[in-house]
């Protein structure tokens, strides 16, 4: 990837995310041909990265979508990707979302609760409707990761166990309203292990037959979920046909469609956010750099201690610590502690690179910024693909409730 950063900043200003969209096609495409031995659905998890231009570009590549809302299906049927290759998972589904999935019929709800099938079993009584599920299995294994991106523990809130699962499709065969086609789980995200994945995915292969043998419940799609981990740092990967290995080897004899819904695997190292170097100050021994992005803009920082590699371009010489930090009232507004940079000056910018998943899509207009602009970068042509927000945009559901 070779991005002239700069070039950038003076066409659209700065803070920026910037996304390299022949990355996004590579990455797609490494994890669809790990799947060719087998009928697979590569279903982009849209939280990663929602900019329709984003999601648009994988619907081309033929990708699916995984949503977590309502919003999400919405866009991934707004740029053209098919409602047969669209999921709707998520613990908290309101009964208007479960309506309208029923409507625009998408391939299926994965259910995370009993409660939640009775939910769906009513509505699409309502509706007079059959509504294709899935269930997510939490195969209770740990997935080695960031608490905060654990999912797959009984102690987290996602899924349910075994026995409940069995319960959940028995009660969804013998409803009229209800065709139970899916598995479903997913363990955690920035996963670089292999073990725990192999364990969980042959735990639920193992209720796939179960489902089967006893209950002649035949299911059309093994859902094995996304997680696979990216480098931000020096992480040694998941190899993807190793990953592919496992999962097909655990399916051996059974006619299931594999669906994978990576999300950060995709986008993460395709993008980077940029922002440029107001001043620097020193508070007793402390050196801070004080940029123009800020926590509100790329939140991985403070709320997971993320790392993510910066550079301050053009500049190379004299390191010293330092903290990078937004300016935003908030002592947790920063996005690297005691890190080696060399002395800035006003306007210098810094690159804060693998923000291409999980960066724009956490953001917020906390004290009352703009979300920033995106481009996208695609055979070496840079475009606009969201406008830098407007005080005017920030405002208008408001100013019109103003009382005078
Ligand atoms: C968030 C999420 C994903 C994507 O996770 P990544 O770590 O970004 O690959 C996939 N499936 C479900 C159900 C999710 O909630």
């Amino acid at each position: 990837m070779n991005i002239n950063f700069k070039e950038l900043a003076n066409k659209y200003q700065t803070p920026y995310y910037v996304y390299d969209f022949d990355y996004i096609t590579k990455q797609y495409q490494e994890l669809k041909s790990a799947f060719r031995a087998r009928k697979s659905l590569i279903s982009y998890a849209v939280k990663a990265n929602s900019n329709l231009s984003v999601v648009k570009h994988l619907g081309d590549q033929g990708a699916g979508a995984d949503c977590v809302s309502i919003g999400e299906v919405k866009r991934a049927l707004k740029v053209g990707i098919a409602k047969y290759k669209i999921i709707f998972s998520g613990v908290g589904k309101t009964d208007d979302e479960i309506r309208q999935a029923l409507e625009f019929d998408i391939l299926m709800i994965n259910v995370e609760s009993e409660a939640e099938l009775k939910r769906v079993d009513l509505m699409a009584k309502e509706l007079d409707a059959k509504a294709r599920i899935s269930i997510r299995v939490n195969p209770n294994v740990d997935p080695k990761t960031h608490p905060y991106i654990s999912t797959g523990l009984h102690e987290n809130k996602f899924g349910v166990d075994l026995d409940t699962a069995k319960r959940m499709y028995i009660f969804a065969k013998q409803s009229d309203n209800l065709d139970p086609i899916g598995i479903h789980c997913h363990i955690g995200s920035q996963l670089t292990e292999l073990e725990p994945i192999k364990e969980s995915i042959n735990i639920v292969a193992e209720l796939v037959r179960n489902l089967s043998s006893a209950l002649k419940i035949e299911l059309s799609f093994f859902d094995v979920g996304g997680g696979l981990g990216i480098v931000y740092d020096d992480e040694t990967l998941i190899d993807t046909n190793e990953y592919a290995q496992v999962i097909l080897e655990a399916l051996f004899g059974i006619d299931i469609t594999v669906v994978c819904e990576p999300g950060r695997f995709i986008v993460g190292n395709s993008g980077t956010f940029v922002t440029k170097v107001l001043y620097e100050k020193v508070n007793g021994a402390k050196r801070f750099v004080i940029v123009d992005g800020a926590m509100n803009d790329l939140i991985r920082p403070s709320l997971y201690d993320a790392y993510h590699k910066i550079e301050v371009l053009e500049k190379t010489k004299t390191k010293s610590s330092c903290n990078v930090v937004g300016p935003v009232c908030e002592s947790g507004d920063f996005f690297a502690k005691n890190i080696e940079l060399p002395i800035t000056e006003h306007n210098d910018l810094v690159a804060i690179y693998s923000a291409g998943a999980y960066g724009f899509t956490m953001a917020s207009n906390y004290n009352t910024r703009g979300k920033v602009a995106e481009i996208a970068l695609e055979d070496g042509k840079d475009r606009l693909i969201r406008r830098r927000e407007t005080f005017e945009d920030l405002i208008a559901h408001e100013e019109d409730l103003l009382k005078n």
